[in-house]
């Protein structure tokens, strides 16, 4: 889970365009706007001609999860787009490109406020739940069910149908619901089987075709965990953010990638400092962990093709999957970043958000590999430090002793130590000293990016909390301009501060202290919210082509197959 739900939390700080009528030709272009188109590529010379057309069969599989999403959305989705299909004015067109970029007629960035006129207002119950059924309908039910058929009903795979006779719903796997769309991708996924020469690829690919068809995902989502070598296929029914409901059922999406080698290499030269680093944590010694366990997989891919839930509104950076509970106890999860997408927003969103807040001379600072290497070092930085603390005598999970103000310290946390473990890192020579120099003011642009969605969410709230400890400890300064720059002399003291702050919180399980830490800091302040202000006419985030993706299918897809 865990993937960006920013599109859900942006708190009014975009222009809002839909308000009241229809948008004409030009309120849509002021929507296309936002989102910058960028070509998303891969390169694909390192991968063997067998590999390759393997890769060209999934990207045809997953295609298959658009439509399949666009029905889970809302039954009158693909109905519409045939409508829409058949519309050539230059309204027409614009109303069918943010249909395709929304995966239906609400804009996800406008609180889902529709864009056609004549649409009801979008489900949350997706069209996971009978059409005219209401929430309550649909739980006095379940709760009627006994209980083997009850956890069916509300599990993962499951949509709710009308019973043909007799009682008022009926439970319907996704294997029948959306069998033919799922026999199909099966076909797909066996042929690239089939074609790789990679064990744990052909594994995991014959495992989720079998899934499809028999609607047990178990297996599969254990072979996901293992998948080695260069493609790194996500394919199948995932996130349950659609289903407003219960959030229940999952929604199918894919995301078709290949292993970024050098930044795999970089990520095995980070894993083997990571006792080095909680070694010299800035906390009392007896807060560190003097042996570390295995750390939870990451993989870091460049993205080929996303489909489905994985391609709507603004796009995914990273994810942690899978969401079975039963798999995460035996394997854990997997965390797999999306390099060429997070460069995409770097160049197209980031870079003139640090045009505008930065000083001159900092600006001048900003670098896509310090803010990648600072968010790898953030997903390494959740595993270390304190996760036990004792409270009342009894040792708990640091989760549970923070309750409500864990995610946004431990968000926080990971952001902030991450700093302190790039400078660590520089000392010893490990990461270079520019990187070093570049990550602050990268990472100060950063955090008006993060802020820009909102501070109602963990991320946002910790990253407000960050800003303005570093304002008050004088480490981040703003000019009479209104621009921020990083005072050199004090940012690493500055670093070090907050980190040890928020990891000796941790450790203790001071909740009390962590909640006045939030309520003191994790708001938006003046300066800030004027600058948020400056920032209105740039991106949002991109819409991306999928270059690669397509050189693929003319290729090697069904047209023109080179068997
Ligand atoms: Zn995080």
């Amino acid at each position: 889970m865990n993937k960006s739900t920013l599109a859900l939390a942006a708190a009014g700080v975009f222009v809002t365009f839909l308000e009241g009528s229809m948008p004409d030709l030009e309120k849509f272009q002021a929507m296309t706007d936002r989102f910058a188109p960028v070509e998303i590529s891969a390169d694909l010379s390192p991968l063997p001609e067998g590999e390759r057309r393997a890769l060209g069969r999934l990207v045809e599989a997953a295609r298959v999860m658009d439509s399949l999403f666009l029905r889970q959305v809302w039954a009158g989705n693909e109905t519409l787009l045939l409508d829409l299909l058949r519309d050539p004015t230059p309204l027409g067109k614009a109303r069918l490109d943010h249909f395709l970029l929304n995966k239906g007629p609400w804009s996800r960035l406008d609180h889902n406020a529709g864009f056609i006129a004549g649409v009801p207002p979008k489900p949350a119950g997706g069209g996971f739940y009978p059409v005219g059924s209401t929430r309550e309908e649909v739980e006095a039910w379940l709760r009627s069910l006994p209980p083997g058929e009850e956890s069916e009903a509300r599990g993962f795979f499951t949509v709710i149908r009308r019973a043909p006779g007799g009682g008022p719903f009926t439970a319907v796997p996704y294997s029948l619901e959306y069998q033919g769309e799922l026999a199909l991708c099966a076909g797909l996924l066996r042929e690239a089987a089939a074609l790789t020469a990679e064990p744990t690829l052909r594994a995991f690919l014959e495992k989720r075709a079998q899934a499809f068809l028999d609607n047990d995902y178990y297996a599969s989502d254990l072979a996901w965990m293992e998948i080695e070598g260069a493609i790194e296929p996500t394919i199948g029914p995932y996130e349950v953010y659609e289903d407003e409901w219960f959030n229940a059922k999952a929604a199918f999406e894919a995301f078709i990638a290949v292993r970024d080698e050098e930044e795999t290499r970089k990520l095995g030269r980070l894993g083997a400092e990571l006792q080095g680093i909680e070694d010299h944590l800035p906390v009392d010694p007896r807060y560190r962990n003097p042996k570390l366990g295995a750390m939870a997989p990451i993989r870091v891919v460049n993205l080929v093709f996303a489909s489905g839930d994985g391609n709507r509104g603004v796009q995914t950076a990273a994810f942690n999957l899978p969401n079975d509970e039963r798999v995460i106890r035996e394997k854990g999860a997997k965390r797999v970043m999306l390099r060429n997408v997070q460069r995409a927003k770097f160049d197209k969103v980031l870079a003139p958000i640090a045009a505008v807040v930065l000083a001159p001379e900092d600006a001048k600072r900003v670098r896509f590999e310090a803010f990648f290497t600072h968010t790898v070092l953030h997903e390494l930085m959740h595993g270390l430090g304190p996760h036990r603390a004792v409270v009342d005598g009894e040792e708990i999970s640091v989760r549970q002793a923070l309750s409500d103000a864990y995610s946004a310290i431990e968000e926080a946390k990971a952001d902030v130590s991450g700093l302190f473990a790039l400078g660590h890192l520089a000392d010893k020579g490990v990461l270079g000293r520019g990187l070093e120099e570049s990550v602050y003011d990268t990472f100060l642009a950063s955090a008006f990016r993060s802020i820009r969605f909102g501070i109602n969410e963990a991320h946002g709230r910790g990253i407000a909390v960050q800003l303005n400890f570093l304002l008050d400890y004088g480490a981040f300064e703003t000019a009479g301009d209104g621009t921020f720059r990083v005072n050199r002399e004090k940012i690493r003291d500055g670093v070090r501060a907050l980190t040890r702050e928020i990891l000796t919180i941790e450790a203790e399980g001071d909740a009390a202290r962590a909640r006045d830490l939030l309520g003191r800091l994790g708001v938006l302040r003046p300066e800030v919210g004027r600058m948020l202000d400056r920032l209105k006419s740039i991106p949002v985030d991109v819409a991306p082509e999928f270059v690669t993706a397509r050189r693929l299918e003319e290729e090697y897809g069904r047209e023109g197959r080179k068997e």
